[in-house]
């Protein structure tokens, strides 16, 4: 597998916020974002057999959270999803970040998938494979990244039209966050001003909730490998 980092953190952006995870970020995403944090996986990385990542992540924490991130994870299906498997039966509870666009039909069950789905500010509209609404569902989250009001709208009428709010354990409305920040650890680099958001969902009685990248108020919002 290509792999950029593992590392301990905090868990930032999901019904898990706040949990220390284990993090194994893979190379390399077929998508290009306007506002993406994390260019600097889609080339480089690191050679690792699926047994030398399940070392790392054991020495790291023998128990607990990890969460498959990227770039895009399941371009690496092939070898990703027995590394799933494995570390399922280490006993982790085991999360999947995924852009959305591929098929998420082989992901193993007992994995939290968090699953984007692109609004038309990100410049990737439409990329989300709609198929894989019959593969989402409890314990599931989705997510959508929000620029301005024009995503919102999208975003709310795709959970109404999609019944997201029953259907999965989270629909997370998250702000953009400026993709050169300042070294402020506030609302200052939301692209998207949060109360603005917040008001729209409770004007909207949406039944969703707010992401706030936490680790990007833990540290300075352009720090990598947290
Ligand atoms: S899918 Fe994720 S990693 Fe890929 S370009 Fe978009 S934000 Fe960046």
């Amino acid at each position: 597998m290509q792999i950029i980092e593992i590392y301990r953190s905090i868990q930032g952006e999901s019904s898990f916020a706040g949990v220390p995870c284990t993090f194994v970020r893979l190379a390399a995403c077929n998508l290009r974002c306007v506002w993406c944090d994390s260019e600097y996986t889609f080339t480089g990385g690191k050679k690792m057999t699926t047994e030398q990542v399940e070392q790392e992540v054991a020495r790291l924490a023998p128990s607990g959270l990890v969460e498959i991130t990227g770039g895009e994870p399941m371009l690496q299906e092939r070898e990703l999803v027995p590394l799933m498997e494995s570390l399922l039966a280490r006993g982790y509870i085991l999360l999947l970040e995924t852009s959305g666009e591929r098929d998420l039909a082989r992901v193993p069950k007992a994995v939290h998938k968090i699953v984007d789905v692109k609004c038309p500010g990100s410049g990737e509209g439409g990329a989300f494979r709609m198929a894989n609404l019959d593969t989402i569902g409890r314990p599931d989250e989705i997510k959508f990244v929000l620029a301005d009001r024009a995503d919102y709208e999208f975003a709310r009428d795709f959970t109404r039209e999609h019944c997201l709010e029953s259907k999965v354990n989270s629909v997370i409305f998250s702000p953009v966050f400026l993709k050169s920040p300042s070294r402020e650890r506030d609302t200052s680099n939301c692209q998207l001003d949060p109360q603005k958001l917040a008001e729209w969902i409770l004007a909207d009685k949406l039944n969703v909730r707010m992401g706030l990248q936490i680790h990007k108020f833990i540290w300075e919002p352009a720090t990598k490998g947290v």
